[in-house]
């Protein structure tokens, strides 16, 4: 498809995270350096800075604006089209779409969609897509970022023999990992320290010990000057307490209406109670947005928890 395309698209979704950045840089570094002399754009909501160490991480652009139409749109780990944010009209007016995710809700909402639920990351699955001897030390340093951010430094349950082995080419590449790891992942500022303080301080936890939610609200997010990616780490935190097989974390993201995000341990499939309420991800980490107050969200949401888990005591 890309060969054929003389103007290219690239896009990711909204938040945009290490995976979605990386993705979305590695197709952009790759094409540039094997397919010379094509248009190609980044559409991305502003990335945390933290990603700037990548190739071409200036060149994204926030202007979903321009009315320019493409001969390709690539849309890169966006599980549906909400996901695109004001960036959708870009796929609406391309002549050709691809998609290449790994999110198991993700239904295919392009005309030719690469979708692998089983797999760590999008960046993993687009080394499917890549000649190895072709994927330059730019190219993988955004890879890795990738797989680095999705895997939660190799550690999720999603991380395979095939994604140490794909991360090792990558190390092979001459990639400074130390300095990725340390910088990208678990750097954190003065803030952002404070941040999760708040949040584990104020966490409560539910049903016997075995979910723990917390939250931040607008008037605090406004006091502290922080934005979505501030928030990044929080709900893993939450997620290692000793007995806990659900966490949730949420933010005010307008009044009374709650960013939502949720990681589960082996008994919870938080993909499914997400979906539910109009949102999706992966079986362990998911995410959606709800209105009403804190105590509404989190009753609803622990409805659907309570019952997962039961049924799953059940069958034991
Ligand atoms: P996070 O909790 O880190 O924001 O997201 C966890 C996973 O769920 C990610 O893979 C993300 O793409 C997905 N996710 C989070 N929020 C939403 C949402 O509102 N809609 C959909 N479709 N997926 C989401
Ligand atoms: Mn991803």
């Amino acid at each position: 498809m890309a060969e054929a395309a003389k103007t290219i698209a690239i896009l990711g979704h909204i938040r945009p995270d290490g995976d979605c950045v990386g993705s979305c840089l590695a197709v952009y570094n790759y094409l540039t350096e094997q397919v010379p002399e094509r248009e190609i754009q980044i559409y991305l909501e502003e990335p945390p800075v933290k990603f700037s160490y990548l190739k071409g991480f200036e060149t994204i652009s926030q202007n979903a604006g321009t009315g320019k139409i493409y001969d390709l749109c690539i849309c890169l780990d966006a599980s549906d089209k909400a996901r695109l944010g004001d960036f959708a009209p870009y796929l609406d007016h391309a002549r050709h779409s691809l998609c290449v995710d790994h999110h198991v809700t993700n239904a295919g909402y392009c005309e030719k969609n690469e979708i692998l639920a089983d797999i760590s990351s999008t960046c993993e699955h687009l080394c499917h897509f890549m000649e190895k001897d072709r994927i330059s030390k730019a190219v993988a340093e955004c890879l890795y970022t990738g797989i680095l951010h999705d895997t939660n430094v190799f550690k999720n349950s999603n991380t395979s023999g095939r994604t140490m082995e794909i991360a090792g080419m990558l190390m092979d590449k001459g990639i400074d990992f130390n300095r990725i790891i340390n910088e990208s992942f678990y750097r954190k500022t003065y803030i952002q320290n404070q941040i999760l303080g708040r949040a584990l301080l104020e966490s409560i936890t539910l049903l016997d010990g075995r979910c723990i939610f917390s939250v931040i609200r607008e008037k605090d997010i406004a006091f502290y000057g922080v934005t979505g990616s501030d928030f990044e780490g929080i709900v893993e935190q939450l997620q290692i307490t000793a007995g806990v097989e659900c966490a949730i974390f949420m933010y005010e993201i307008s009044d009374h209406y709650y960013k939502v995000s949720m990681r589960s341990g082996d008994k919870v499939d938080v993909a499914k109670i997400a979906s539910y309420f109009g949102g999706g991800g992966h079986v362990r980490a998911a995410g959606c947005s709800m209105g009403g107050s804190v105590h509404d969200v989190v009753n609803n949401l622990t409805l659907h928890i309570e019952q997962q888990l039961n049924a799953r005591e059940q069958e034991i």
